[in-house]
């Protein structure tokens, strides 16, 4: 049981989170973040190496078994490659995938023991949490949304359909509280990267935590512009709302 209604935190990411520097937390190119909510344990993607992905949970005193969902963003080897690991430790577990994951994956999931949900559009999946659905068009991808008493918190991958894109989606369903995850602005020029920090100002977040592809200098810059509604991304950062 936990205080706050929601507890994210970040267990792979490309960095290490400075409260953490020193510790033996591994950082790893890749995303996976687990969401403690009152009644559910949920790991959001599962990073590139499930050796990574399994030793920084036991850090941060979390245990496979504990986990009873977990949600996919989309079929990219950073985000999925500690699933196969880590249904081989707890296969009891109920998979999010978006629709426009392949047959082969999917046989791969059910094959080791994952109940597989698949997700077309923005919908309530259980209690407090929901997804965007497969967004874009090159390549699909679902973020999670969690429903809180201050607004939606949305998580995302790699943010392929765009970040921007992803958070005007939400709006039909609530105000965004916070957005958390990969903005994918890692190989995007000063001015695009300009670009979208200024039109994520407008978008009236409370919070910001650009973590995994969002880049260095894009998170510079995110931190410059939001001040302090920015968080500092990394393994063992964590979110209580
Ligand atoms: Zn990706
Ligand atoms: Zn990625």
């Amino acid at each position: 049981m936990i205080m706050a209604e929601v507890k994210i935190q970040i267990i792979y990411d490309n960095t290490i989170n400075s409260q953490f520097e020193g510790t033996s937390l591994k950082s790893d190119w890749g995303f996976s973040a687990i969401v403690t909510t009152k009644n559910h344990k949920i790991l959001f993607d599962t990073g590139a190496k499930f050796s990574i992905l399994y030793e920084n949970m036991l850090r941060l005193n979390y245990k496979p078994e504990e986990i009873d969902t977990v949600f996919i963003s989309h079929e990219h080897k950073d985000h999925i490659g500690g699933l196969m690991g880590f249904l081989k430790k707890n296969p009891q577990v109920t998979v999010y995938i978006p629709n426009s994951i392949s047959e082969s994956k999917k046989k791969e999931i059910i094959k080791a023991g994952g109940q597989i949900i698949e997700t077309s559009k923005i919908t309530t999946l259980f209690d407090n949490i929901a997804t965007t659905g497969p967004m874009g068009t090159d390549i699909k991808e679902q973020s999670m949304i969690i429903m809180t008493t201050k607004g939606a918190v949305i998580i995302t991958g790699c943010s392929h359909p765009g970040i921007v894109n992803i958070t005007e989606s939400v709006k039909v369903l609530s105000n965004v509280y916070a957005v958390i995850g990969g903005f994918h602005l890692f190989r995007e020029k000063e001015e695009k990267i300009k670009e979208i920090v200024d039109e994520m100002k407008n978008e009236g977040i409370e919070k910001i935590m650009p973590a995994h592809c969002t880049g260095e200098k894009a998170k510079e810059k995110f931190k410059e512009e939001f001040g302090n509604k920015y968080l500092e991304a990394g393994v063992g950062s964590e979110v209580l709302i």
